[in-house]
């Protein structure tokens, strides 16, 4: 089961036992049992499903809980409390500091991704003020260098490699050399990976990792293989000082919440998650944040983060003013549709907001979100200014909507479709009303209040 389709599921039961008039054990139940099943399918371990629900059961005693208590408050919290147990690796990563000079050395097998994800790991960091440089140690593929060589480019990353050299540690020595006296404060080192788990593979792993003295090692694995990402983290644990884990393809496999908790159940923590083949289809993971979003409740941190990383920052004030007035127009919704049109990663900036992606922009079908934000520009395109103007949903009655209708050569029905669209987001938007500007760093304190 993809994320998305995992999350769906899982908010859905929450839902329908919220729905529920009367909240007892049957209702209780099937809601445990729809998310059993939607875990179970995407491949979590079976103990830890059970384990959830019975932890689950224990905290929410129906029978002990007076009237009064809110108890759809008090089995939510305890679904999410649970999903962020299994999820937690129980100790935190290693986090490179930016100005000081870290090697960050990949692990993984061939095809997990381990290339990409280095420089997309490098595009992040860059992104943010670092100065990063990529080594190619992977002399095993043929090809390794050129896709290395390739990705940094595009991406304006210093990187180093050789097409003569054969011994993967000489390079990997000469590449962290170079960078240090260039002063680079992430020097990646990308090694090679084999089909199999074998001795040499690990070997090389080890001897690389000698040589270059790594402060972080991460391993990078590909999230299709659900619950054998238990073995598979143990091994390579066991062979290399694994200090985070970077879990690919989470937009296409059934098995991706299986894999995460896999991880996590051999306590190394996952730092990133890869989510397409581009450079910026990459998420830092964190467990809380993550669940939330997972159950659609919405991640206020990562939005904040993302508006610093993907709006310009000539636009940024503004927006944030907006945000903060939490006065969510029509003419404000078709700003944002032009951003999303234009800029492409800025639907990434919504995609935090709860509701908003699953409804407006569910991945895999951009193209039609696309169509259907062009639909709604139309209409709005036949609005008066004081229509686009106004935060007042009365001021779009009957008559108005049958005029923007006409103009824009839709459906009336379409032009509800849009205005019902508006409505949500609008309320999404009132939440941030009152919000303290924030600048970079002080996300977490912001993320408090708007989840409080
Ligand atoms: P390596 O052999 O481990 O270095 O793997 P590569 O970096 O060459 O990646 C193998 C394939 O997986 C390539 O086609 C990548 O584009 C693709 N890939 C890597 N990460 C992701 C991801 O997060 N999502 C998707 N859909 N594809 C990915």
């Amino acid at each position: 089961m993809v994320l998305a389709q995992l999350g769906g599921s899982i908010s859905r039961a929450i839902q329908q036992m919220s729905n529920a008039t009367i909240i007892d054990e049957k209702v209780l139940n099937e809601c445990l049992n729809e998310i059993t099943r939607a875990l179970l399918q995407s491949d979590v371990q079976f103990k830890l499903v059970r384990d959830m629900q019975t932890n689950i059961k224990k905290i929410v005693n129906l029978d002990d809980l007076a009237a009064g208590h809110n108890k759809r408050k008090i089995i939510q919290q305890a679904i999410f409390n649970e999903l962020c147990k299994i999820l937690d690796p129980g100790k935190p990563s290693f986090t490179p500091k930016k100005g000081k000079t870290s090697v960050v050395m990949f692990v993984g097998l061939q095809g997990s991704g381990k290339t990409t994800t280095c420089t997309k790991y490098a595009y992040y960091h860059q992104k943010k003020g670092w100065k990063p440089a990529l080594v190619c140690a992977d002399t095993f593929r043929a090809g390794a260098f050129d896709q290395l060589k390739q990705n940094a480019t595009k991406a304006k990353i210093p990187f180093y490699g050789s097409y003569m050299e054969s011994d993967p540690v000489k390079i990997a020595v000469e590449g962290v050399e170079r960078f240090k006296k260039e002063n680079c404060d992430l020097i990646i080192v990308d090694t090679s990976g084999r089909h199999k788990q074998e001795a040499a593979l690990f070997e090389e792993m080890r001897q690389v990792s000698e040589a270059t003295k790594p402060d972080l090692v991460i391993f990078v694995m590909d999230s299709s293989i659900g619950q054998a990402a238990f073995d598979q983290a143990q091994a390579f644990k066991q062979s290399v000082a694994v200090g985070a884990v970077i879990v690919t393809k989470m937009d296409g496999h059934a098995k991706g919440g299986g894999a995460l908790s896999a991880v996590a159940a051999t306590k190394s923590p996952v730092i990133f998650i890869g989510t397409g083949e581009h450079m910026d289809e990459f998420e830092v993971f964190d467990v809380k944040p993550f669940v939330s979003r997972l159950l659609g409740m919405g991640d206020w941190s990562g939005f904040m983060d993302k508006i610093h990383e993907v709006v310009p920052m000539d636009q940024q004030p503004e927006l944030l003013q907006k945000l903060s007035e939490g006065n969510f127009t029509l003419r404000i919704m078709y700003e944002q549709f032009q951003n999303i049109l234009k800029m492409g990663p800025i639907g990434q900036v919504f995609s935090m907001l709860p509701g908003f992606s699953a409804e407006l922009m569910p991945k895999g079908r951009e193209k039609e979100s696309q169509a259907k934000i062009k639909r709604y520009m139309t209409m709005m395109d036949s609005m008066t200014n004081e229509e686009l103007d106004s935060s007042n949903p009365k001021l779009m009655n009957e008559s108005r909507m049958m005029r923007i209708a006409r103009g824009s050569g839709r459906h009336i029905r379409e032009v509800m479709e849009m205005l019902e669209e508006y409505k949500r987001l609008a309320k999404i938007w009132s939440k941030m009303k009152g919000l303290k500007i924030p600048k970079k760093g002080e996300m977490s304190a912001l993320s408090r209040n708007m989840n409080a």
